[in-house]
This record gives C-alpha cells, structure tokens and sequence, in this order.
C-alpha cells in the first residue's frame, strides 16, 4: 500500500507546557483533499504548523511519504515538498504581484515559468501584474498566495484559512483550483473553521475538538449534521 504523503501519529504538541494537541492522528494521501475543521482554538493551526516543521512535535510521530522526519525544521520540510499557506495569506502587501511572482526564483525555476504558472491558473493575475498586492481585493490576494504557493511545486499543500473574510462565490472559485490541485496529485490538508465550502469539495474531513480529533471519516451529509454538536461541545 501507497503510504500517505503526510502523517501524524498520535502527535503531542502545545504552547509554554500548556498542551494544545493531544494525541492527534492525520492523514493525507496523494491527490486527496482533506479538511481539517473544528472551532477556535481546536488547535488546527497548530497542527498545520508542526506539519510544516514551523512548530516542534513534543511526543508522537510526523511522516513525510512513509519516512519519519519528527524534529524536521521548516526550512528542510519546505525543501521536501510541503508548503504551508498561513492565514492571512503570506503575501508582500508593498510589492506588485509580479514582484511577489518573482520572490519565488528562489525555486530554481525562471520569473517567466512562475508567471506562465499564476498567469494560466488565475488569469486575473496577469491583469493586475502592476499592481500592489495589497491593494488587490482578500479573492486576488488569495489566489497570489496560492500561487507562490505552487511555484515551489509542493508535493503536499497546506491551506489556513482559505476562505476568511472572502464571499462565497469566490470562496468557491478558489476551492475549484484547489480541487484541480489535488487532481494534479498533490496532498491538500485544508483548515478552516467553518464548513460548508469545504466540505463540498474535501475527499475526507477530521473535526478537531480541544485538541483531539472528534471525527475523522468522509465529508457528507452525516458529519454536516453532526457538525454543530461537536462545535457546542466545544463551548461546554
Ligand atoms: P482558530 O480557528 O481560532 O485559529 P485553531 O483551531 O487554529 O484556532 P490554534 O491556533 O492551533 O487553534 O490554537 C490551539 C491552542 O493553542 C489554543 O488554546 C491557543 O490559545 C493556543 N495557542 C496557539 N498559539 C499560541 C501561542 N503562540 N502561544 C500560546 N498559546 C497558543
């Protein structure tokens, strides 16, 4: 059996010895869609740090494609394929969206491929090449973001928060891509805290609860209803 590209086993982690994460289990394979809900301060964000190597794993195990690499720093777990896209988009707000583009050579690829990537993706882009980043509406941010993203050609991407702040049509715009990402076989572990976007276009769905996994199964119609329980359980 293929391994997941992305793993974490009975993973441990917190803040200052207050533990955040309690034994959590996760996995994405190649070409799979996984959402990663649950209300504030389940710990998803946390759970997306320690898979980037940004945040230290404090007992448990991470796998990258079936290799143990607990301890990886952010630095080498970027080299091996995974890319983590925080909230609040991770783009320059002072730089024009090329320029943004261009940060990315760091890859070894050209200024011309990175653009030819963002450009026939988010045909937008192009458009607004001159433009500020920061000055392009929180859709257009997003789509750079998801960009510079892919111009490190990720084997696993990890999304924060895609959807925040953004309506729903481009919301669903943005999912479409990130769909279309997934078919091209990347790993997406998507968080978000709320659902319904998501879960529409997840091939799996985990809902963190406190720091533990509450649910882990497919993303229909049975978890939709369930949702809002394991979300007021939370506030008990
Ligand atoms: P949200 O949806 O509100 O962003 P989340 O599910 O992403 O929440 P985390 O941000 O992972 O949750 O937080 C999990 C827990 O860890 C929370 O109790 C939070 O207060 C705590 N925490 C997160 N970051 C820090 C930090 N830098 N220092 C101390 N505690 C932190």
């Amino acid at each position: 059996m293929i391994p997941p590209l992305l793993e974490l086993r009975d993973i441990r982690a917190g803040y200052d010895g207050i533990t955040a994460l309690h034994g959590v289990n996760l996995s994405v394979h190649a070409g799979q869609v996984v959402a990663l809900l649950g209300p504030n301060g389940a710990g998803k964000t946390t759970t997306q740090k320690l898979a980037a190597g940004v945040h230290p794993v404090d007992s448990g195990r991470l796998l990258y494609g079936g290799r143990d690499v607990t301890g990886i720093s952010s630095r080498d777990a970027a080299r091996s394929g995974i890319c983590l896209i925080p909230e609040g988009r991770g783009v320059f707000p002072n730089l024009t969206v090329r320029e943004n583009l261009w940060m990315m050579t760091f890859t070894g690829r050209s200024r011309e491929e990175i653009e030819e990537i963002a450009f026939a993706r988010f045909p937008i882009l192009e458009k607004r090449a001159g433009q500020t980043a920061g000055t392009m509406s929180g859709g257009e941010q997003q789509m750079l973001a998801l960009t510079r993203g892919l111009a490190a050609d990720p084997a696993v991407l990890l999304l924060d928060e895609l959807s925040m702040g953004l309506a729903p049509l481009i919301v669903e715009q943005l999912y479409e891509q990130v769909a279309q990402i997934a078919r091209e076989g990347v790993a997406v572990l998507v968080v978000e805290q709320f659902a319904t976007a998501v879960l529409d276009m997840a091939d799996h769905a985990a809902v963190l609860v406190r720091g533990r996994v509450e649910y882990d199964g497919p993303p229909g119609q049975a978890l939709k209803a369930e949702l809002a329980n394991l979300y007021l359980g939370s506030a008990s």
